[in-house]
C-alpha cells in the first residue's frame, strides 16, 4: 500500500502515519522528521533546514526530493509506505509521479485531513507548549498556514484529477479520525493487513 497523507500542519497527518503503520505493517515516512534528524545530528543540511523551518518556509524541491528519494530506496519500504510532508508542491508532487512510475509502485490512495485554521493554531500552540517545536510558536504556524494555503493545497487538485484523492474530515476523537482514514483506503490494501 503506498498512500499520501495531505492536510495542513498540525491537521493530525504524524499521529495517524504512526497509527496506519502499525496498521498497515509498513513505514511512516515523514519529511519534516528527516530533516529534523539532519538538524539534530549537526550536519551542513541540518543547519540550512533549521533556519528554513524556523522560518515556516519549505526547503528546496532537489534537497528534499533527494532525501526521499534514498529514504524510499531502503527495504522496509518495498511493501508500501505512508507519505507525511510530501509532496508539499506540485513540482514536488510531479517528482513524486515519476520516480514512483520509475520503479512500478504508484499510489494507490491520497487521503485529505480537513482541518479549519483556526483548530490548527490551537492544536500547534498545544504541541508547542508540549514539546518545544521552534516551529509551532504561533507567529510562525501563521506563515506555515499562509505557505501551505499558497504552495500546498494545490496538490490536493492534482490527486483528486487522478481519482485518487478522498477528503476526510480531521476532527475528532483519534479514533474516530482513524476509522475514517481506514474506510478511505483501498479494500483490499486494508483487509491484507488486518
Ligand atoms: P512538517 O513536520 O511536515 O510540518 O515539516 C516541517 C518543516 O520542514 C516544514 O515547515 C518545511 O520547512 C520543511 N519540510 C518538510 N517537508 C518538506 C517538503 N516536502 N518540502 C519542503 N520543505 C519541507
Amino acid at each position: 500500500m503506498r498512500l499520501v497523507l495531505l492536510g495542513p500542519p498540525g491537521s493530525g497527518k504524524g499521529t495517524q502515519a504512526t497509527r496506519l503503520t502499525t496498521q498497515l505493517g509498513i513505514p511512516h515516512v515523514s519529511t519534516g522528521d528527516l530533516l529534523r534528524a539532519q538538524v539534530k545530528a549537526g550536519t551542513e543540511l541540518g543547519r540550512k533546514a533549521k533556519e528554513v523551518m524556523e522560518s515556516g518556509q519549505l526547503m528546496p524541491d532537489d534537497i528534499v526530493l533527494g532525501m526521499l528519494e534514498e529514504r524510499l530506496e531502503q527495504d522496509d519500504a518495498r511493501p508500501g509506505f505512508i507519505l507525511d510532508g510530501f509532496p508539499r508542491n506540485l513540482t514536488q508532487a510531479g517528482e513524486l509521479d515519476q520516480l514512483l512510475h520509475r520503479i512500478g509502485q504508484p499510489l494507490d490512495a491520497v487521503v485529505k485531513l480537513d482541518v479549519s485554521d483556526e483548530t490548527i493554531v490551537g492544536r500547534c500552540k498545544v504541541r508547542y507548549d508540549e514539546q518545544g517545536r521552534d516551529d509551532d510558536n504561533p507567529e510562525t504556524v501563521r506563515k506555515r498556514l499562509a505557505v501551505y494555503a499558497e504552495h500546498t493545497a494545490p496538490v490536493a487538485g492534482h490527486y483528486r484529477e487522478k481519482g485518487l484523492l478522498t477528503e476526510v474530515d480531521g476532527v475528532g476523537e483519534l479514533e474516530e479520525v482513524a476509522a475514517r482514514i481506514t474506510r478511505a483506503l483501498p479494500g483490499d490494501a486494508v483487509a491484507s493487513h488486518s
